[in-house]
């Protein structure tokens, strides 16, 4: 490690006055992603704000539409809610695969959702029911908030408070996992609900995405049958040690169709 300044405020207000007080200053949530890219020397913020005494970051609020939960809210916490298994039992079931228990245990949507990493699930949960992720100045519909490969639409200093799902009549979340680490190496989140279906994809590109193909096949054809045919253009697909472009975007297809299956109880 390196030498940096380290703070732990208390209120929101203070932790975003603390990022514009200049420096290269990063917020720090549950650390799995930031304290392994510190130790690389991959960033190297020079002031630390650390969001875990903030309270009013961490807690989840269900009502007849929707499910909101606190930016600082641990994966472990969603997964063994009981309300958001009653709302949106995929969501649970997203929360509870990722990692292992101390991932679970530290790691928090918020800084989940800001890292963007290609591989993981929350982003796909994200597109997949059209969420919205509330900040310290404006709230940023989850279809604009992907950018690219570990970018979002967070301006510097922007702080996510917490993220709104809204609760749909169908949904299921299914992942290829990568057998050590349980990221996506595909990722598919379906939701059908009276606004229509939504089909979100991590693990694929350099970010989550929509595959909208798939959400009109199943718009009127709410069935893993609807999909029979459909393939995603491989040409832009992720590639590695761990699965060609083709594999990859084979996965995809697949991936929906069990989401599908699950998400109808089939
Ligand atoms: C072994 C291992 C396995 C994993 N497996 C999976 C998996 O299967 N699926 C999966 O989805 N993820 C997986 N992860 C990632 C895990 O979910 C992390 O929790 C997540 O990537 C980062 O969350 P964090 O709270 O630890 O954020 P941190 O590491 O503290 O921060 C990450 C980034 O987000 C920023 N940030 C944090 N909070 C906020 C906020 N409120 N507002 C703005 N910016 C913020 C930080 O400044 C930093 O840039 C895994 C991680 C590890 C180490």
């Amino acid at each position: 490690m390196y030498s940096f300044n380290y703070q732990r405020p208390s209120q929101s207000a203070q932790a975003v006055g603390a990022a514009k007080a200049g420096g290269d200053a990063r917020f720090l949530a549950g650390g799995q992603s930031l304290v392994q890219a510190m130790k690389l020397r991959l960033s190297q913020p020079s002031h630390l704000i650390d969001l875990g005494g903030i309270g009013d970051l961490a807690g989840i609020t269900v009502s007849a539409t929707t499910v909101s939960i606190g930016a600082m809210t641990r994966h472990d916490t969603v997964a063994r809610s009981a309300e958001v298994a009653r709302a949106i039992p995929a969501l649970a079931a997203l929360a509870g695969g990722i990692g292992d228990p101390m991932v679970r245990n530290a790691g928090t949507i918020g800084g989940s959702l800001a890292h963007s990493d290609p591989a993981a699930c929350y982003p796909s949960a994200i597109l997949g029911l059209g969420a919205t992720i509330r900040t310290d100045r404006r709230s940023i519909p989850g279809d604009q908030f992907f950018t690219g490969l570990f970018e979002t639409a967070l301006q510097a200093g922007e702080l996510i408070v917490a993220v709104d799902f809204p609760i749909p009549q169908q949904a299921a979340y299914v992942k290829f996992k990568h057998p050590a680490s349980r990221f996506a190496l595909v990722g598919v989140f379906v939701s059908k609900s009276a606004s229509g279906v939504r089909v979100g994809v991590t693990g694929a590109k350099s970010h989550a995405f929509r595959w909208t193909a798939a959400e009109t096949a199943l718009s009127g054809n709410f069935t893993p049958a609807a999909l029979k045919g459909l393939s995603i253009d491989a040409s832009d697909i992720n590639g590695d040690l761990h699965g060609s472009p083709d594999y990859r975007a084979a996965m995809v297809a697949t991936m929906t169709a069990r989401a599908v299956a699950q998400a109808t109880g089939g």
